[in-house]
C-alpha cells in the first residue's frame, strides 16, 4: 500500500495527546519512537493469555510462551535477513550488545593492537572501546570522518595489521549523516578486523540486510524502531558469536553445572543468561512487522522530505547554523549562536513541540563541530508536513525573543 502519514499516524494513540495545552508534535524520534497501537497489544496479549517463563517449564502456559518467544526470533531474523534465528541474540539494547561484544572479545587484544572507530559515534560506540583497551593496553584510534560523513583522504593506513576491531555507527544520531559503511567494512575486513556496526540510527528508517552489509555484529534497540524499551538484539555471525566470552552467567546459558566445572548451553542460549524480557522479545517483533508491512521506499521518502523542508526553510536564516546534511538524512541538527539550545528546547516545548537539546551523547563530536550543544529534531514516518512547518514557525518565534 502507498505510504500515507496521516493513515499510519492513527495507528499511534499517544500522538492524540496535548502538550502544555497544544498538540503534541514528537520531534525526538532518534531519541527513542512512538508505538503503534498494534505493539501495544503484543504486549498486552502476552500477559493476558500467554504469561510463563519460557524454555524451562512443561505445561500449557510455559509452551505458548517459548513458542510465541521463540517464533518471535524468527521474525526479527527475517527483518534484518539474518540466515539463522541463533545467530539474534536478545539484549537489552544497542549498549549492552555493544558491551557484550566489547568484554566477549578481550581475550584477543593485547598492547599494540587496535581498536578503530569513527569520530561520529554516539557514546554507546565509543566509551566501552576506550574501556577495553584500557583494559588490554591496546590503542583506541579514531577514523575522523567530516561532519559530511566523508572520508579523509589518507583514511587507508587507519585499517592496518594492528587493527583487530573496527566499529561503526550507519547513521549519527547527532547529525543524521551516514556514514561510507560499506567502503569502511571492506577496508577493515581486508585486514581482518572483527566488524561490528551500530544499527541504533538506521533500522527505522532503512530495510537492513545483514547478510549485505557482511559484517561480523549488528547490533540495535527496539525502541528507537517503534518497539518497546529495554529490549535490543545483538546479530552476530557464528563464527563471531561463538567467540564471544559470555558477560553474564548464570541460568539458561548453561547445559550442566557442578560446584568445580559449568559446560555453556549452544547458541544463542549460551549469551542469554537468565530469564529473558519476554514480552518486549515480543513486541520487538511486532514492531518489526510491523514495519515490514510498509512501503519502505515511500516511508524513508517521506521522512526525509521533512527533514529537508525543514532545511530550506531554515538554512537561509543567518542567525541558525545547520549541522546536518542538507538531503540524504531525517535529522536536522542545528544550533543559533548567541542563544543556548536548552532555552530554545524550552520554547519549543512550551509550544508542545518535543526536539531535543544537548550533545546527544557524542561529545567528540560535538568538539569536532566546534559546540557544545545542538537542537536537534528527528523524523518518524507519523510526523507530518504541518507539523514540520510549526517547528520553523516557532523556533524562528524563539529566536526573535531569545535573541
Ligand atoms: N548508538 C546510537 C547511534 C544511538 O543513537 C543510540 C541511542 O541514542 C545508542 C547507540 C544507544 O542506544 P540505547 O540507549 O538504546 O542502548
Amino acid at each position: 500500500m502507498a505510504f500515507d502519514a496521516n493513515t499510519l499516524r492513527a495507528k499511534f494513540p499517544i500522538l492524540q495527546l496535548e502538550a502544555n495545552d497544544h498538540p503534541l508534535v514528537y520531534l525526538d524520534n532518534a531519541a527513542t519512537t512512538q508505538k503503534p497501537q498494534v505493539v501495544l497489544d503484543a504486549l498486552m496479549a502476552y500477559y493476558t493469555t500467554s504469561n510463563a517463563n519460557v524454555h524451562r517449564g512443561a505445561h500449557y502456559l510455559s509452551d505458548r510462551a517459548t513458542a510465541q518467544f521463540e517464533h518471535a526470533r524468527d521474525r526479527v531474523a527475517r527483518f534484518i535477513n539474518a540466515p539463522q534465528a541463533d545467530h539474534v541474540i536478545w539484549t537489552k539494547g544497542t549498549t549492552e550488545s555493544i558491551n557484550m561484544v566489547a568484554y566477549g572479545l578481550e581475550w584477543c587484544l593485547k598492547p599494540d593492537d587496535e581498536i578503530l572507530i569513527t569520530s561520529l559515534e554516539h557514546h554507546a560506540n565509543l566509551v566501552p572501546w576506550q574501556q577495553l583497551a584500557f583494559r588490554t593496553g591496546a590503542r583506541l584510534r579514531v577514523l575522523p570522518l567530516t561532519s559530511r560523513g566523508e572520508w579523509e583522504p589518507e583514511y587507508e593506513r587507519y585499517f592496518n595489521e594492528h587493527t583487530r576491531i573496527f566499529a561503526c555507527t550507519q547513521i549519527s544520531n547527532a547529525i543524521g549523516v551516514k556514514t561510507p559503511i560499506k567502503q569502511m567494512l571492506a577496508a577493515a575486513k581486508a585486514v581482518n578486523a572483527f566488524t561490528l556496526v551500530d544499527g541504533a540510527q538506521a533500522v527505522a528508517h532503512y530495510p537492513i540486510d545483514v547478510q549485505a552489509l557482511d559484517c561480523d555484529f549488528y547490533v540495535f534497540s527496539g525502541h528507537k524502531m517503534y518497539g518497546p524499551t529495554g529490549i535490543g538484539v545483538l546479530y552476530g555471525k557464528p563464527h563471531a558469536l561463538e567467540v564471544l566470552t559470555p558477560v553474564q552467567t548464570g541460568g539458561e546459558m548453561v547445559s550442566h553445572v557442578t560446584y568445580n566445572s559449568t559446560e555453556f548451553n549452544v547458541l544463542p542460549y549460551r549469551l542469554e543468561a537468565g530469564t529473558p524480557h519476554i514480552e518486549g522479545v515480543i513486541g520487538m517483533a511486532t514492531a518489526c512487522d510491523f514495519l515490514a508491512a510498509q512501503d519502505r521506499q515511500g516511508m524513508i521518502e517521506w521522512e526525509q522530505k521533512l527533514a529537508r523542508y525543514v532545511y530550506d526553510e531554515l538554512k537561509f536564516h543567518t542567525a541558525i547554523e545547520i549541522y546536518s546534511p542538507e538531503s540524504d538524512t531525517t535529522v536536522v541538527s542545528l544550533g543559533v549562536p548567541g542563544i543556548h539550545t536548552m532555552d530554545l528546547n524550552g520554547y519549543l516545548d512550551s509550544q508542545g513541540i518535543a526536539v531535543r537539546a544537548g550533545s546527544h551523547c557524542a561529545h567528540p563530536l560535538m568538539a569536532q563541530l566546534g559546540v557544545s550543544s545542538t537542537l536537534r529534531a528527528s523524523f518518524a514516518c507519523y510526523n507530518t508536513l504541518s507539523e514540520a512547518r510549526r517547528f520553523c514557525d516557532v523556533l524562528l518565534e524563539a529566536i526573535e525573543i531569545l535573541g
